[in-house]
């Protein structure tokens, strides 16, 4: 049966659907697994008993990153693979978040404990700090980037005319977090944050601008192909009173949230959305989340001047349109393990494969002449490298295949006298192109993602171990 808005208290779960209609956890029939698996989770504490995640697995195989003995645990180093994946995951969420109109910033990671404000949010929301303490001082780490950006949004004077305003930045964070908790990308004790804040003059304008970000976080799933499922946090007061809006949200979303009810004024926000992705082994991950503040201007003194000339303090959106870099590639890692269990090859994603092409030249004749052609490639933007290694044609192949290469052109005396190559494609059959042919077909693959450059030697052979 569903509930009405006056049966509604704080510390509580309850379901939402597109219908309106309010339920108890307990008494709702869901029809979603993944929905379900969330509120499990999150509400009933189901804990289920799995073996090594496939993220962590694909990590290692791929040599993407390794755990770093010399520092803290949670720290994770990148080989020159993963640091070429990570650096893509960057570029991709500034270009979100600057296409959305938000400007790049570069904030302290050290923040002084003695200052009024840092002291009272790190007391009510840092509780776990990596503190710093030079001499008589005490710094904190960020745990996110609000600090910096707050900081330098209180310097400058800000009118109604520069507001929404957006920064955004991509800002390592550090979290003390609990040692058994840290595990493979998902928790970690250092973590790339791409964390935006959004200043807006009221919170009839924040909700307009929230919306917009909300739609966002879903556009950018669904390019990537996949779901998240909501959490929204928030007090029954919200609640009540912005009842139409929260249902347009879960409207737009077109399946039912998981709603958790907090007290009023606990927290710095209103609303605070998680959205959460569902991995192979079923486990609900938050990644993207948006919130709603109503506290930090005030606390962090940001001001903006109105029409009239009054200084008001405005409404601050905070979100992290990917979630961590991290939990980012968590996905792409564990959508690639989902392909396996379909059956199909395991691949990320053509803008995101370390390398795109693979050239395999037949003889040690063809070695230059494949060189050549995959810098003509790479002159696009793209990553070709070619395997000049004395092993048989069909083991480097194999060999490609086990790094996941999405292209794999064996170059022979026939090849490169005709000019036509047979493509083998990993997620189809194989395909005759000619060089502008293969370029053309990678670039429309690639899209709109960023481009780097190969981060290791064109030749296989080149390459020392950790590649
Ligand atoms: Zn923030």
């Amino acid at each position: 049966m569903s509930l009405s808005l006056d049966e509604i208290y704080s510390d509580e779960y309850y379901i939402l659907d597109t219908n309106g209609e309010l339920y108890y956890p307990e008494e709702y029939e869901f029809k979603d697994e993944y929905f379900k698996s969330l509120v499990e989770q999150e509400v009933f504490k189901k804990e289920v008993k799995r073996g090594v995640a496939p993220h962590i697995r694909i990590m290692k195989k791929l040599k993407i990153a390794e755990y770093e003995p010399y520092t803290d645990s949670g720290h994770l180093t990148y080989l020159p693979k993963g640091a070429l994946i990570m650096d893509l995951l960057a570029q991709r969420s500034l270009q979100v978040a600057m296409d959305y109109g938000a400007m790049p910033v570069k904030s302290s990671i050290l923040y002084d404990l003695e200052i009024p404000a840092i002291k009272e949010h790190a007391g009510l929301f840092g509780q776990r700090m990596y503190k710093v303490t030079p001499e008589k001082r005490s710094f904190v780490l960020r745990y996110a980037a609000c600090f910096g950006q707050f900081s330098l949004l209180k310097r400058h004077h800000l009118s109604y005319k520069d507001l929404p305003l957006k920064i955004v930045e991509i800002a390592d964070s550090y979290r003390y977090e609990q040692r058994g908790e840290v595990t493979g990308l998902a928790r970690l004790r250092r973590f790339f944050m791409p964390d935006m804040h959004v200043l807006i003059k009221d919170l009839e304008e924040a909700k307009d601008e929230f919306f917009k970000l909300y739609k966002l976080i879903f556009d950018e799933a669904q390019k990537y192909g996949w779901t998240y499922y909501s959490l929204y946090n928030l007090d029954p007061d919200f609640l009540r009173s912005q009842w139409n809006y929260i249902i347009s949200l879960v409207r737009f979303e077109d399946k039912p949230v998981l709603i958790h009810t907090v007290k009023p004024n606990k927290y710095y926000w209103r609303i605070n959305i998680e959205f959460n992705y569902i991995d192979s082994q079923m486990k609900p991950l938050e990644t993207a989340t948006i919130q709603i503040d109503v506290g930090n201007s005030r606390r962090f003194d940001i001001t903006y001047v109105d029409r009239d000339g009054n200084r008001n303090y405005p409404v601050i959106i905070h979100t992290a349109i990917h979630g961590s870099l991290e939990r980012f590639l968590y996905e792409f890692l564990e959508e690639a393990h989902k392909l396996s269990l379909k059956g199909k090859k395991p691949m990320l994603p053509i803008w995101l494969s370390p390398t795109q092409i693979r050239l395999i030249p037949v003889t040690k004749e063809h070695i230059d002449r494949s060189v050549e052609t995959a810098k003509r490639i790479n002159s696009y933007g793209l990553r070709c490298d070619v395997d000049d290694r004395e092993l048989t044609v069909s083991k480097r192949v194999r060999e490609a295949e086990k790094e996941w290469v999405p292209y794999i052109i064996v170059v022979g005396d026939e090849e490169l006298e005709k000019g036509v190559y047979k493509v083998r494609v990993r997620d189809g059959d194989t395909v005759k192109l000619d060089l502008e042919g293969i370029i053309k077909m990678v670039l429309d693959e690639v899209s709109e993602m960023p481009k780097l450059p190969l981060y290791y030697p064109i030749k296989v052979s080149d390459r020392p171990e950790i590649v």
